[in-house]
């Protein structure tokens, strides 16, 4: 076994930061936390910090670095207290770290997921919305500094796995057929949909999650986001990248290859298992999901994806196809989107047509450096607000 792994878990306190932790903490002669970091919730982070005693405990809210600090002092615990974006870039580019799990949600995630690519540190990435917002700049960084990504989304994790370790990848792959659950809203009408809540989108019937990855995959947007992450990840075009509706969410995605074979990967749906897989890489390890019984299952299903009922995923097809800044346009919109609805300010039919209007509105520009990525994200999110205020007044 080679060296302990000394890893910053950015985003601790969420799901992906949960479950990651879990796996951790089953294999401390192998793992050892560095950082932990959270947005706002500073009881849930001090509780982590005992349990895991890192080096430093970042806040992102830079208002609550004191509450931190005196809750370390109090506990008699020597983490170093931290606060703000800053914090976060420091953390996952120190010496004293090697790995670093991007879990933190939405845009906020970028900064420090791109630091880390810069750093040449192992890359466990889960926040797909940086790589919506700046898959090409990553992926240069990636390659420039030889940082390994490996991703934690399990569809792209499960590709990963069937792709061949070394040489040229993607040599003889047909397509890659990304599988979606279909969300808790699968075989419904657009008539169905008018009235949904944030917590009937929020029920989702295999995976357990955040609230705002929980809504995209009730409109199917985040398969969009995650057919534009596998084109970032694996550099296949838009054509060579398929969806797959597969209700019980076993096979977590399939590569295609041009011999007729196809390989897929399958679990029970439990993000340890990608975890550990990225954590452990190339070894493996216990992760504490079960094994998978087949013959209990007896059958698995498949379907196309509806795209008249959800048109998110063609949107974000779309933003594909027309490259630029339409990634960092469509991931704002549908973060202010999500945002306004899970506040009860926007229907659920509401996201959808939020983003198809930004996208509308705002001019597509060249993505080749940060500013005008930010300033395609900022520009979206105006131009979405700016449209919610409408919807609100009429
Ligand atoms: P979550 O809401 O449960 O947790 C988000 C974490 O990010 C928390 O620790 C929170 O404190 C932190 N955070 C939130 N806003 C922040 C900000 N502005 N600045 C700094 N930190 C902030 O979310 P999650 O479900 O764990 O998802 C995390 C990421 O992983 C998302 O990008 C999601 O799409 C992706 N992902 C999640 C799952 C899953 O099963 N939950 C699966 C695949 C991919
Ligand atoms: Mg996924």
């Amino acid at each position: 076994m080679s060296a302990k792994r000394r890893i910053a878990v950015l985003g601790a306190t969420g799901s992906i930061g949960s479950s990651a932790l879990d796996v951790i903490a089953r294999h401390p002669e192998r793992f050892q936390v560095t950082t932990l970091s959270a947005h706002r919730g500073v009881d849930a982070l001090l509780a982590l910090c005992q349990k895991f005693q890192p080096q430093r405990a970042v806040i992102a809210d830079c208002a609550l670095l004191d509450t931190l600090a005196a809750g370390l002092r109090t506990a008699g615990l020597t983490t170093e207290p931290l606060a703000g974006p800053d914090a976060l870039i420091a953390a996952a580019t120190a010496s004293d770290t090697d790995t670093v799990i991007a879990a933190i949600v939405g845009a906020a995630g970028m900064a420090s997921t791109l630091a880390a690519a810069q750093a040449g540190k192992r890359l466990l990435l889960a926040n797909k919305e940086s790589v919506v917002l700046a898959g090409a700049l990553l992926m240069d960084a990636a390659a420039r500094s030889g940082a390994q990504i490996i991703p934690i989304d399990s569809e792209h994790n499960a590709i990963f796995q069937c792709l061949p370790v070394a040489g040229d990848r993607l040599k003889g792959v047909r397509r890659l057929v990304l599988t979606a659950s279909g969300g808790p809203f699968r075989g419904k009408q657009r008539v169905d949909l008018e009235t949904i809540t944030p917590e009937q989108a929020c029920a989702h019937p295999n995976w357990v999650m955040g609230r705002k990855i929980s809504v995209d995959s009730a409109t199917l947007m985040n398969k969009g986001l995650e057919v534009i992450e596998a084109h970032w990840l694996f550099g296949l075009p838009p054509e060579r990248i398929e969806v797959l509706v597969h209700p019980q969410s076993i096979v977590h995605s399939l590569v295609d290859y041009a011999d007729g074979s196809m390989l897929a990967q399958l679990g029970l749906p439990d993000m340890r298992t990608a975890l550990a897989q990225a954590l452990a890489w190339p070894e493996r390890v216990e992760s504490g999901v079960g094994a998978l019984d087949l013959a209990r299952l007896g059958h698995l299903d498949f379907e196309p994806p509806d795209r008249l009922t959800f048109p998110c995923l063609d949107l974000a097809y779309h933003a594909l196809q027309l490259g630029g800044t339409a990634g960092a346009i469509v991931n704002a919109a549908n973060e202010v989107a999500v945002s306004a609805f899970l506040q009860g300010q926007l229907c659920f039919l509401g996201i959808a047509e939020l983003i198809a209007r930004t996208l509308d509105k705002v001019p597509v520009t060249a993505a080749n450096n940060i500013d005008a990525l930010l300033a395609a994200d900022h520009a979206s999110r105006a131009a979405a607000t700016h449209h919610l205020n409408i919807l609100e007044s009429n």
